[in-house]
Order: C-alpha cells, then structure tokens, then sequence
C-alpha cells in the first residue's frame, strides 16, 4: 500500500521565514520555530512520512550554492530528531519556468513517485498561498498556517483527522478561525 505524507514548507513552518527577498543562507541564520520538533516527532508517531518541499531562489540567484543548503537540511534534521524522511528543492530562479518552483505541483509529484506516496491521502502544510495551490495542483489535502507560529496544534488536527478516517468514524470539523482547511474539487 502507498504511504501517507505530509510535505511541509520550511520557511515560515519549521524554521523563521527570512524577510523578503532575503533566504537562510548559512546554518547560523536557520531559526527553528516552537514545538517543531515536536510536530515532526507526532507526524511520524502516526504513521506519516514527513517530507520538506521547498522554493530556494537564492541558489539561482547566487547568494548561497545548492551544496550550502543540503548541508543546513542535513543539520537541521539532526536537531528535528531526525523524522525527515526527504527534502524536495526548488533552486531555479522565477524566469526560469522550472516545474517545481511552488505553486506548480512539480516538487510533490516528484517525491510521491519516488518515495511511494498517496497524494489524496497526503496533506501540504505551509504558510504561503503558493503552496495551498502546489498541493491542490498535485491533488493533497492543504492546511494554511500562521507564519512564524507553532505548528504543532494544526499536525495534531491532521493526524487525528486521519485516526478516525482509519476507524470509520466520521471526521469532525473543529471551530478554528485561525486556520484554513480546503480540499481538492471544493
Ligand atoms: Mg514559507
Ligand atoms: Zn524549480
């Protein structure tokens, strides 16, 4: 059977968004948001694979090199407890009309061809318009959330959302404002 996924954004989700038009470019500007770690650990406790999608223009641009930021995933694995299954990384510039530069869908179809993955049983996390419409376009569930903020309730909610789908008791849906939900063909 295909495996579940859950394919989280980085910046903004895991670890402090850099403003705009700047990028982490060094492990020294890599910030890790509150209960990531946490989150990670939950996400793969249930059965998820955890799998990081994410725009890096910075390499095209020429402020970091794509060999900078594999060695700050590697690090930033060690200190997420290790529960990242893969990184999928856009490094080309907007001109450039790659496949994969979220919103396409390019990063996560790639990854749920080789790594096995039922998309419809998948979800993208993230804090960005961009990426509701990567996971849309791929056909995942998506979750909108806060920039910056702590994403651990939201994984919670997924993957208890998920508990009960397995059981065949219906889903419940929650009174949070805060947090956007939408599925594909909605
Ligand atoms: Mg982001
Ligand atoms: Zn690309």
């Amino acid at each position: 059977m295909k495996k579940r996924a859950i394919f989280l954004d980085r910046d903004g989700v895991i670890n402090k968004e850099p403003v705009e038009h700047d990028y982490v470019k060094n492990w020294g500007e890599m910030k890790i948001l509150p209960e990531a770690k946490k989150a990670l650990a939950l996400i793969k406790q249930s059965g998820y694979l955890v799998v990081v999608i994410t725009n890096q223009r910075g390499v095209a641009r020429g402020l970091m090199r794509e060999e900078d930021v594999h060695g700050m995933h590697k690090k930033l694995n060690e200190k997420l407890g290790g529960n990242i299954d893969a990184f999928y990384c856009c490094f080309h510039n907007v001109d450039e009309n790659c496949e994969c530069r979220k919103p396409k869908p390019g990063l996560v179809r790639m990854a749920a061809e080789e790594l096995k993955i039922d998309v419809e049983r998948s979800w993208v996390v993230g804090n960005s318009v961009a990426d509701m419409e990567c996971g849309l376009a791929a056909g995942t569930k998506v979750r909108l959330v806060e920039t910056n903020g702590n994403i651990f309730q939201a994984v919670k909610q997924i993957v208890g959302d998920g508990k009960k789908g397995q059981r065949g008791v219906k889903s419940t849906r929650y009174g949070t404002k805060s947090v956007k939900e939408r599925s594909p063909g909605k």
